[in-house]
């Protein structure tokens, strides 16, 4: 809802059963693309450019600790949180243009196994 336009509650309530109704359409149309998409990257006998590094990066951070002025034995002040890298690759297929990343759990050294 884009206008600036005050709406009754019976109108708003309106308003909003529309909307979920088309949301409803659009998520059936969704599953329907992305199955019919799932059919044409089975179909695909997939030709892989060569593997590209791409990390998940989880920056690091300062976490605050506990507030200044608790005690206790286990409190903690401010510390911080290293970044973080796990290696992972990716590749996508010349034809269809399917991306693939490794399995985390699959790494073997710096070898990307898909
Ligand atoms: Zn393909």
């Amino acid at each position: 809802m884009t206008s600036q336009k005050i709406l009754s509650p019976f109108e708003l309530r309106f308003e909003i059963e529309k909307d979920e109704s088309y949301l409803k359409e659009l998520k059936v149309c969704l599953q329907r693309k992305r199955n019919y998409l799932q059919v044409l990257e089975d179909k695909c006998p997939h030709s892989w450019e060569e593997p590209v590094y791409d990390p998940i990066i989880t920056e690091g951070y300062t976490c605050q600790g506990d507030p200044p002025g608790t005690m206790g034995i286990d409190w903690r002040g401010p510390y911080h949180v290293p970044r973080k890298e796990q290696k992972r690759w990716k590749r996508t297929c010349r034809t269809c243009g399917k991306t693939e990343y490794t399995l985390l759990e699959k790494l073997s050294g710096t070898v990307p196994v898909f």
